[in-house]
Formats: C-alpha cells, sequence, structure tokens
C-alpha cells in the first residue's frame, strides 16, 4: 500500500511538462507527514500555456458529437472504478479521511461520472410552438469554452468529477487547478482521463497555488466560466476578480449547518447522525453539522448519550480499519480548529469533551484534534455562526419548533440542515421554512446524490447548483433558435 513518491508534473496540451519556473512544492500525508510526492509550483506563465491549449482544443471538441463525449465519460467512469481501491488508500494517506469514506468520495466520482455519461444522449433544449405560421423553433444548450475549475481537498476525488465531469460533456474544455495538499489526486484523477481517452489539450492540469495559478486563470480573459468549491473568502476574492471580464462565476463556499432534534425524536437515531455529521471526515465536510439545535425536554438526554458516543470514537490513520476519526488536513488547520475551542470557551460556552490536540499512540505524528462538543451554546456565539471545519459541535437548547427553524435560519450560510422528529407535520414544515439548498429528515445533513442539485443558498454561494441537471446550466449558455419555413417576410413582435 506504500505510495511511491516521486516529482509529478502538469499535463498541458497532452504532455507532462514542469513548471516554467522549475520550482516545487511537496505534498505530505496530514497522518504521519509522510512524503507523498512533489508537484510543479506553477505560475501565470504556465497558465498561459494550459489555457492556449485548451482554448485550441475547443473548437475541435465542441464538434464531437455529445454520445462520443459522454462515451469517454463511461470509459473514464469504469476506470476510476477498476482504481477505486487504490484511489481510496492513497486518500487514506493523502487527504487523511478513513478509508470507508475514501471509497465513498471515489465512488461519488463514478456515479457522477456515468450520470454525465447519459447526459450526452439527452441535454435537453426546448421547443415551442410559433406565434407565426409555418416557423419553428427550439432553444439549445451550447458550450461556452473554456472552464477554470479550482478545487479544495475535502473531496479530492469527488469534487473534480462533479466540475470536470459536466463540463466535458457539454462540449468545454478543462484547465484544473487542484488543491496544493491534495495534488497527487488530482493528478491521478487526470491521469485517468487521459487513460479514456481524452484528447490532447481537453483537460490540462496545472499544481500550484491559489494566488499564483487560481487567480491567473481567474483573470484570463481567454477563460469564461471559473468553477471553484472552497471557503467564503476565496469565494468573495474570486468574484471579486473575474468580474472584470464579466465571467460566468460558480461558487460552492462554506457552511455552518444544523441538526433540529425536536422532543419527540428518536434519540439514538439523532445522535448516531450527529456523530457521523459531525466528526466524519474530522468535520471537514462543507455539509459538517456543526450546530446541534436540541428542543430542551431533551437536551439532558441528548447532551450525555452524544458525549459517550464521541467519547467512544477512535482517532487513527485513515488506512486502519478500527479508525473511526483521522487527521485534519494540515497544522494551520489544527491551530485554527484549537483556537475556536478557546473562542467558545471565553465566550462562556461549556466545554463537554474534546478541546484539544489529540497526542499518544503516534497521534504526535499527524494533526489528529479531538471530536469537541460544546453545551449551552448561544446562538450569537462565533462558535455558533462561524466556519470552524474541523471536529467541533455546538449544543444549542431551545424551546419550540418555531425557535429552532428562527435559531437553524440565523446564520449567513444556507447549504445543508436536518431535522429529527416523528410529526409528519412539523416535518413539512421543516422542508419548507429551512433555509437551505439541502434539507433532510431523520437523517444527518451529510450524504448527497449526484442526480439531484447540490449547492447552497445565502452566502454559502451565488445561486448555482452543482449536479444534477442543474450542472448543466453553468457550463452551457441558451441559444434560441428561430427557422421560418413559410418563404415570406413575417414579422414577429410587430403589430399588424
Ligand atoms: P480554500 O478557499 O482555501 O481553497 C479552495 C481552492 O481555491 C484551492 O484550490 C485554493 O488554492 C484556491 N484559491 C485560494 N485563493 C484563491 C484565489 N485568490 N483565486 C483563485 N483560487 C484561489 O478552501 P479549502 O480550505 O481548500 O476548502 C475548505 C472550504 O471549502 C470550506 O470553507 C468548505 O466549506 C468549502 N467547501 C464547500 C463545498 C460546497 O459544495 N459548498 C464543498 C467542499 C468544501
Amino acid at each position: 500500500m506504500a505510495v511511491t513518491t516521486k516529482q509529478f508534473r502538469n499535463f498541458i496540451g497532452g504532455e507532462w511538462v514542469d513548471a516554467a519556473s522549475g520550482e516545487t512544492f511537496e505534498s505530505l500525508s496530514p497522518a504521519t507527514g509522510e512524503l507523498i510526492g512533489t508537484f510543479p509550483k506553477s505560475g501565470p506563465e504556465d497558465v498561459e500555456r494550459a489555457v492556449a491549449a485548451a482554448k485550441e482544443a475547443f473548437e475541435e471538441w465542441r464538434l464531437l458529437p455529445a454520445p462520443k463525449r459522454g462515451e469517454l465519460l463511461f470509459r473514464f467512469g469504469r476506470l476510476v472504478q477498476e482504481e477505486k481501491d487504490d484511489l481510496a488508500d492513497l486518500m487514506t494517506r493523502e487527504m487523511g479521511k478513513v478509508k470507508a469514506e475514501a471509497g465513498g468520495d471515489v465512488q461519488e466520482a463514478i456515479d457522477m461520472s456515468f450520470y454525465m455519461g447519459g447526459e450526452g444522449r439527452r441535454l435537453f433544449g426546448h421547443t415551442t410552438p410559433s406565434e407565426l405560421p409555418d416557423k419553428f423553433q427550439m432553444s439549445v444548450r451550447m458550450p461556452i469554452g473554456v472552464v477554470g475549475v479550482i478545487t479544495p481537498w475535502n473531496f479530492p476525488i469527488a469534487i473534480p468529477s462533479w466540475k470536470i465531469a459536466p463540463a466535458l460533456v457539454c462540449g468545454n474544455t478543462v484547465v484544473f487547478k487542484p488543491a496544493t495538499d491534495t495534488p497527487l489526486l488530482g493528478e491521478r484523477f487526470v491521469e485517468l482521463l487521459v487513460e479514456a481517452g481524452v484528447p490532447a489539450g481537453v483537460v490540462n492540469v496545472v499544481h500550484g497555488g491559489g494566488g499564483a495559478v487560481g487567480d491567473a486563470l481567474v483573470r484570463h480573459p481567454d477563460v469564461p466560466v471559473i468553477t471553484l468549491t472552497g471557503s467564503r473568502e476565496t469565494g468573495v476574492t474570486v468574484m471579486r476578480n473575474a468580474a472584470d471580464n464579466l465571467k460566468r462565476v460558480h461558487l460552492e463556499l462554506g457552511g455552518k449547518n444544523a441538526i433540529v432534534v425536536m422532543d419527540d425524536a428518536d434519540l439514538d437515531l439523532a445522535v448516531e447522525g450527529i456523530v457521523w455529521s459531525a466528526f466524519g471526515t474530522s468535520g471537514q465536510r462543507c455539509t459538517a453539522a456543526s450546530r446541534i439545535v436540541v428542543h430542551r425536554k431533551v437536551y439532558g438526554e441528548l447532551q450525555s448519550k452524544l458525549v459517550a458516543a464521541a467519547e467512544r470514537l477512535r482517532l487513527g490513520p485513515g488506512w486502519e480499519a478500527d479508525t473511526d476519526v483521522g487527521p485534519v488536513i494540515n497544522r494551520s488547520a489544527l491551530e485554527k480548529i484549537h483556537s475556536y475551542s478557546e473562542i467558545g470557551s471565553g465566550e462562556g460556552a461549556k466545554l463537554l469533551t474534546g478541546g484539544e490536540v489529540a497526542t499518544g499512540n503516534g497521534l504526535d505524528q499527524g494533526f489528529f484534534y479531538r471530536p469537541t462538543i460544546f453545551g449551552d451554546v448561544e446562538p450569537e456565539m462565533r462558535i455558533a455562526q462561524e466556519e470552524i471545519f474541523g471536529p467541533t459541535t455546538a449544543l444549542i437548547p431551545v424551546d419550540d419548533f418555531d425557535e429552532a427553524i428562527r435559531v437553524a435560519n440565523g446564520i449567513r450560510f444556507g447549504l445543508s440542515s436536518s431535522i429529527y422528529t416523528r410529526d409528519v407535520n412539523r416535518a413539512f414544515r421543516a422542508m419548507r421554512d429551512l433555509q437551505t439548498g439541502i434539507t433532510y429528515v431523520n437523517a444527518g445533513t451529510t450524504g448527497a446524490e449526484v442526480h439531484l442539485p447540490f449547492g447552497g443558498t445565502k452566502e454559502t454561494g451565488n445561486g448555482h447548483r452543482e449536479a444534477g441537471q442543474a450542472a448543466l446550466d453553468v457550463f452551457t449558455e441558451w441559444k434560441s433558435i428561430y427557422v421560418d419555413y413559410s418563404g415570406r417576410l413575417q414579422k414577429a413582435q410587430i403589430d399588424v
């Protein structure tokens, strides 16, 4: 299972090449500090070459029939399927999540490739009747051009697939910048696309930082679409910098997701859902449950069951079979997470468990943080408002359903939400009133399927959606076409 450490390269115009500067950076395992690989530290010059290659390739790729583009995605999906176990092993090492979750991450890419492969035979537009005789009209989806794909490290195979698969099937070409914490997984993703037969220039990968590579893509006049998943702060910067060229910008940003537990809930089921949603992927999911809004009648019982369950979780490297919670991504994440434990205690919240860096049994080699639960949290506290992106969650007591909905909605983000209740009327009111892009009933806040839209309201994004049919709107431009077969001048929108 050892990863062969070597020097990796960018992929531009069908060739593996070093950064123009010759500089490199390293990818290290967050569990052990082991060197995973060395990657080109690219800059604007490399982006320039990749965009030129993608622009040139666009002219042929857009004319390849969409079902053929879809067939390439089917081949890619099958290759990912064959490599699933190895990719999941690599993910436990490079990103840190536990093996079962890593397998789920890879599975999303398989599902998305097959789903978008099928889109090659649909890509539906509309036909409508005309208001004039002997006239036909329709709307069709047109590809846009070069798409700049900028991804985070937390779903290092799934998220690239959510962007690259629909971009390609719609007839666009891609310049992909993976996160600097997970470059090898980004690299493997592109290698499999190449193996599936993607023509030179259609997909290019440029490794490097957000400032040097991401920003050069965002500002490049020949990149009309930018799709970014990342933090709110990065989203704001990207939107601002893309404004000069009036680009289409697709943003999937942070979350501060709430699980509401009502007094009629199945508490054991709720505890399982909370543990999975708050501490799975070490709390580093955009859909992680970092607020638990609990009816006072069941608050005490839920709190003690939850704390006991959190204390049973075993920390360790993601590749060990009995590990429940892996490391967090890097030292600065560890420090940020710990700073929020100090902020929470300083604000007067009650630290119920965790609140410290985990050490002993080899954990000191990596970045491990104890699952952390704060009780008696007020909705306005910083630990209840700001995205921590670690294994920390906050219990907020409320008196009734209306207050629960108010507290859940009292936040700048709007990605995911959940309610545990056995009352069907409350469940339907919650589905209507929770201001998030995704709502779960009697399940945690995580676990999307690729054929439904994924994304958030408010400051979690800018109104676009990933996955499902909705993703096609990011990567296509609508064109309306009118065909007059009357053989005479007919004037639409003119009073005659
Ligand atoms: P990040 O914002 O630090 O980085 C995301 C990507 O943007 C990286 O590739 C980074 O190099 C790049 N980048 C940084 N600055 C840039 C700039 N000025 N111009 C262009 N690119 C730039 O986020 P992260 O730490 O990698 O990921 C965690 C964040 O992602 C969390 O906030 C999480 O909620 C969010 N996220 C959201 C979703 C979603 O679907 N809503 C999914 C996963 C993660």
